[in-house]
């Protein structure tokens, strides 16, 4: 018998925005187990069932069978793609793209990349579409997660920065969780949680769900409010605290403007019309507000509860205003938190992987700052047209306006909202290239080219957690077949399409991420979110470090705004003066229940990855609708009958799911399950492309992130 010896590699957990640290057990070849990082300030060893499961995703045999194993080309769409080597098939695809661009410019190709990018690889792509093909229609599924929260920050405090640290946990008085189920989608934040509440039996916990989730059931007080009505709820809030001189008005004098006309908008929010308005009780609101009042530290922890919505930009400044006219921001255990969806939402954002921003945190609508990117990346100019934000990227595409359409690392044909627009973009498109670690996902079908991309354990670089806090990412393993780094395969088509352009090219020559993350770094000198300081040897030797983490700094900051200088022009926070709107689609008679969707405890996404483990269905086997049993009772179904879910969106058969945590006319669907079929995949049995399907692609005007979390629906027995 031979002993291999077990090689130990530290990396990141590469599901959600908690960032936990992992260390990759491996012979070298392949992943052979998986533990926490009893060292990584995020979890400190912890996993959740998904994470302590992430070796069983990585199964060679497996891979085999799921992966995507070599680059794939058909010429015309009655073919099936075919083998290629990656030479010819980057000359193929920089061909297309430079005649395109010449024909139609550069506004006629986009990019639709992901928040499951590494750092790197993001900064990267960027580069691609702005500097060299001089597009900015690059955007990230990161618009279905947190550009509410983005504009949110932006807004009130002038930048995109979650001001606290999951150690505020540890020294809060109340916790006011909003449009979050902590317990599910953060599940070892969740934990610390529980014990900072076991340390501190006065830490008061609040929840503000429309389902009595996992969260909500612990919580000391559930505000149970009608979907999409926060707005309503946060200044309902503030008018009492008003009314009862919570405020701090030191602080609103000192360090905030706009309060005064604010003010006039909150008075008319009265407890009976708020009570009425979010269907809760007065005397729940009054506690709420004695509570959040009288606090001595309040943090607020949010996610896609406020996120997802036509309001989503509103729900997050009214809740950011809550605390800034009480003065809970920029010290221990206060602040608004929100909370980060997928791992690398914020480092997407970081170096501007999105149609609105620039490296660096820059906004594109600056003169000054393309101007800065433009010298960074040693090109003569960055495009000052905006790009297509999601939503906008997919119908321009179904419209012809963008021809050739690259996706990276994402699935669009089951997480965007409105499904049939989605897949009608997909088949316009002149030309889909999808870069993908899987080829069993719902977007695979209709690629003209497949890149097969590598993925947890075998690549590297960074990510960055909800609490700004920066861990590398660590590869154990090689990538199986002819599969290659996202940010490779960018450089290598990015030098053959300047070759074809014969234009002025930014440099494209790294040889590793360490260089991508050193430019990086340079361009974020004096700015927000600085670490210059921080290179890859010292997160090696300190560990994952927060930002900012400028030259000579030896660490980063747990907590801004400890001196109040927020970071806007005049150092002022601001109080927006949002108006309170309803849900775009209302429920009436002929679709009356309303859809909510989220996600599982045990699944990730849409299952590329939790999908192929057995022991992550052991919670939740198939999709189902959940309804509450007095609906079912009315309209004669019964628990486990097929259903018929539908709008003036589409139809989708679910199995009817008796449950006790939502109230009369409101439903929930998880948003793992994409197309299913009653037997053999045909079109004949698909009996839906997932709940997305139904919901509304009806966006934000400020973030514009869709209203994924809402939509009226109909519901009658199959
Ligand atoms: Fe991974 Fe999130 Fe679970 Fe941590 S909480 S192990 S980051 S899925």
């Amino acid at each position: 018998l031979t002993h291999v010896a077990t090689l130990e590699t530290k990396s990141t957990c590469c599901y959600c925005g908690v960032g936990c640290g992992v260390i990759i057990e491996s012979d070298g070849k392949q992943v052979t187990g998986v533990r926490g990082d009893p060292d990584h300030p995020a979890n400190f060893g912890k996993l959740c069932s998904k994470g302590s499961n992430l070796h069983l995703s990585a199964k060679p045999l497996l891979q085999q069978q799921v992966r995507a194993l070599y680059p794939e080309l058909r010429s015309d769409r009655t073919q099936t793609r075919q083998r290629i080597n990656w030479e010819s098939c980057l000359d193929s695809m920089a061909d297309q793209f430079a005649t395109t661009i010449k024909e139609h410019g550069p506004d006629s190709v986009g990019f639709y990349i992901s928040g499951q990018l590494l750092t790197e690889d993001y900064y990267v792509f960027n580069k691609l579409a702005k500097g060299l093909i001089g597009t900015n229609n690059i955007d990230s599924n990161s618009r279905l997660c947190m550009s509410s929260a983005v504009a949110g920050y932006k807004q009130t405090l002038g930048s995109d920065a979650p001001p606290c640290s999951y150690e505020d946990i540890d020294h809060t008085d109340l916790l006011f969780i909003a449009g979050s189920n902590t317990a599910f989608a953060h599940p070892i934040l969740y934990r610390r949680i529980e014990r900072a509440r076991e340390n501190n039996p006065h830490l008061k916990m609040i929840v503000v769900d429309p389902r009595r989730t996992d969260t909500a059931r612990d919580a000391d007080l559930h505000l149970a409010i009608l979907p999409g009505t926060d707005v309503a709820l946060f200044h309902g809030l503030l008018h009492l605290c008003l009314w009862e001189d919570y405020l701090n008005h030191d602080f609103i004098a000192e360090h905030t403007e706009g309060f005064a006309e604010f003010k006039k908008t909150v008075r008319d929010f009265t407890p009976a019309k708020v009570a009425q308005i979010c269907g809760i009780k007065e005397q729940d609101l009054h506690l709420a507000a004695q509570w959040f009042g009288q606090a001595k530290a309040v943090l607020s922890l949010y996610c896609q509860g406020l996120n997802q919505s036509a309001s989503g930009t509103a729900k997050n400044a009214a809740l950011i205003n809550l605390h800034l006219a009480t003065g809970q921001i920029g010290k221990p255990g206060a602040g608004p938190f929100s909370l980060t969806g997928q791992p690398n939402a914020m480092g997407g954002r970081e170096v501007g992987g999105m149609a609105n921003l620039l490296s660096g945190h820059r906004d594109l609508n600056k003169p000054e700052h393309r101007a800065e990117v433009a010298a960074l990346w040693g090109i003569d100019e960055v495009p000052a047209q905006p790009g297509k934000t999601a939503v906008e990227l997919f119908e321009a595409v179904r419209l012809g306006e963008i021809k050739l359409l690259w996706i990276v690392c994402t699935n669009p044909a089951q997480s965007m909202p409105d499904q049939h627009l989605i897949r009608e973009a997909l088949l316009k498109a002149e030309l889909v290239i999808v870069q993908e670690a899987y080829a069993s996902t719902a977007t695979v079908p209709y690629a003209d080219i497949l890149l097969p991309a590598s993925t947890w354990s075998e690549k590297s670089g960074t990510v960055t957690n909800s609490e700004r806090r920066i861990s590398r990412v660590n590869g154990a393993i090689s990538a199986p077949g002819e599969a290659r780094h996202d940010w490779e395969i960018a450089c290598q088509f990015a030098q053959k399409l300047a070759l074809k352009l014969n234009k002025k090219s930014p440099d494209f020559s790294y040889a590793k991420p360490e260089e991508i993350w050193n430019e990086h770094r340079a361009s974020t000198r004096r700015r927000d979110l600085d670490i210059t300081g921080l290179s890859y040897d010292i997160l090696q030797k300190q560990g994952p470090q927060q930002w900012p983490f400028p030259e000579g700094a030896n660490q980063g900051k747990a907590r801004l705004y400890e001196d109040h200088q927020f970071a806007t022009s005049n150092g002022r926070a601001r109080f927006i003066n949002v108006a309170y709107s309803p849900t775009i689609e209302k429920t009436n008679p002929h679709y009356p229940f309303a859809l909510n969707t989220g996600r599982l405890r045990d699944q990730w996404h849409g299952m590329s990855r939790t999908g192929t483990v057995a022991q992550l269905f052991a919670h939740a086997a198939e999709p189902v609708i959940e309804m509450a049993a007095q609906d079912m009772e009315r309209r004669f179904i019964k628990d486990g009958d097929l259903v018929e879910v539908s709008n003036g969106r589409g139809m989708q058969r679910f199995i009817a799911s008796a449950s006790d945590s939502l109230q009369t006319g409101q439903t929930f669907v998880a948003m793992h399950w994409g197309e299913e079929f009653v037997s053999g995949e045909t079109d004949q049995n698909r009996i839906g492309l997932g709940v997305n399907t139904l919901s509304n692609p009806a966006i934000d005007p400020d973030s514009k992130q869709p209203e994924l979390k809402h939509s009226a629906i109909k519901i009658t027995k199959a």
